[in-house]
């Protein structure tokens, strides 16, 4: 267990993660650069050698290396120094003043990601001050631009800076937060993530007046094209992994059924009657999903249109790809194939193997700061910086611990919604995870 003074640590943490959340990182446009020189110049003072690196003025990552001994494999801690936008709208304390409260401190950035930025900067801050010699580099790597989908912070390092980044292992945001299932807590380890294909459709007509209306009218075939990809019900490929996540997902709400778990679509719509948000997770889950977000088409009340544009955001399962889009798009606008199809962005998903000395080290980590806990492998919908390293063969895992000390149906809504907040004790027990993970891989 830490030999450090549990009251010092968690009051300089919570002191950290306050100061971090003042220096506003709202991502447009980013500024993260003034949170990476306010963290460089606590880690210079303790003696370590940092770099900033931009990508563009103002867009820093700072980065830092603990030269080992190359005795053991390298560990890179990363987390983002980035938040999305926060109007001080419906808080209950404003979003970049960074308050305190009854034992919670209170934030944009609070749970994703400064909260996570602190105790990686503090736990490295006592192994540094008490002299740790690692068997293997630590690295630590705070990164710009994650929330805009990174190629301006971890993107831009990894393929412009390789050198600064190599390392073995990566711990990274994603996963942690526990499920509280039977009086113990199940807690999450982020080994995958779906693919985000965002994909712009078009369609033509021929323009005319509107008081004489034809059939040949972009704006209608776009409408008969999103009702179909809206309402698609792609085919469901419950994975292992996935599996083994829902059966404790669903425990965690009493919604497990007898025997083996096989989602299908009349599972999801009993589930939907009592759990609306918890069918749309696992249904994410357990397919790709095409949703439309963006329409634009037309100049003037009275012409009919000749081009419709729209936008629709896709999720991929890991090992999907895009030709499997693209034959699904095929399936599903078959006699419409006059629509054109373009790519905005291709990022296909990723996953990190369970049997790695990480992996391990994690769970032997946290069952010490949470006796008799378990562990559950966990695919997240989005992206988050880990696809860079997995994309490069590195074991990338999201664990950022978190006890259950907010409801979990409000933890979904406050990750960029309203009063953000960690607790303190979530904070110092992450510290005390990431020190100790530390030393178990490195000492
Ligand atoms: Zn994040």
């Amino acid at each position: 267990m830490p030999e450090f003074d549990e009251g010092a640590v968690k009051k300089e943490v919570t002191g950290l993660l306050s100061q971090l959340i003042r220096i506003d990182t709202s991502n447009p446009p980013g500024n993260e650069t003034a949170a990476a020189e306010f963290l460089r110049d606590l880690l210079v003072a303790e003696g370590l050698q940092t770099e900033i690196v931009e990508s563009a003025p103002g867009r820093g990552s700072l980065l830092a290396r603990v030269p080992g001994k190359g005795k053991r494999k390298s560990l890179l801690l990363m987390s983002h120094l980035d938040v999305v936008p926060a109007s001080a709208e419906g808080w209950k304390h404003p979003p970049f003043a960074g308050i305190v409260e009854d034992g919670f401190v209170w934030g944009r950035g609070a749970w994703d990601c400064k909260g996570m930025v602190a105790p990686e900067v503090v736990a490295l801050l006592l192994l540094l001050r008490e002299g740790f010699q690692p068997q293997g580099d630590l690295v630590l790597a705070l990164w710009a631009d994650e929330e805009k989908g990174g190629n301006m912070g971890a993107g831009w390092v990894v393929k412009n800076r390789p050198e600064l980044v190599q390392a073995d292992f990566v711990v990274n945001e994603g996963g942690g937060h526990a499920l509280p299932v039977d009086g113990r807590n199940h807690y999450t380890i982020q080994v995958a993530e779906k693919g985000v294909f965002w994909t712009r459709l078009i369609t033509r007509g021929t323009p005319g007046h509107a008081s004489m209306p034809h059939r040949d009218n972009a704006l209608l075939k776009m409408s008969t094209c999103l009702s179909r990809l809206g309402t698609l019900k792609t085919p469901i490929q419950q994975s292992e992994i996935v599996g083994q996540y829902l059966s404790k997902r669903l425990a965690s709400i009493g919604q497990m059924p007898a025997g083996k778990l096989q989602v299908d679509d009349r599972f999801l719509e009993e589930l939907e009657k009592t759990h609306p948000r918890v069918a749309a997770e696992v249904n994410t889950l357990v397919r790709m999903s095409i949703a439309p977000t963006m329409i634009q088409a037309g100049t003037k009340e009275n012409i009919i249109p000749e081009r419709c544009q729209a936008v629709v955001d896709c999720r991929l399962l890991p090992g999907q790809t895009a030709e499997d889009l693209r034959r699904t798009f095929a399936d599903a606008l078959g006699s419409l194939e006059e629509v054109e199809i373009e790519p905005i962005q291709a990022d296909e998903g990723s996953i990190s193997p369970l049997d790695t000395e990480l992996y391990e080290a994690i769970m032997q980590t946290m069952s010490e700061l949470d006796p008799g806990c378990g562990f559950v492998p966990y695919m997240v919908s989005g992206g988050t910086d880990s696809r860079f390293f997995r994309q490069k063969g590195v074991p990338a895992y999201g664990f950022f611990p978190l006890k259950p000390d907010i409801p979990l149906s409000e933890q979904l809504s406050i990750v960029h919604g309203r009063n953000e907040r960690i607790s303190q004790e979530n904070l110092l027990l992450a510290t005390k995870f990431f020190y100790e993970l530390v030393k178990k891989m490195l000492g």
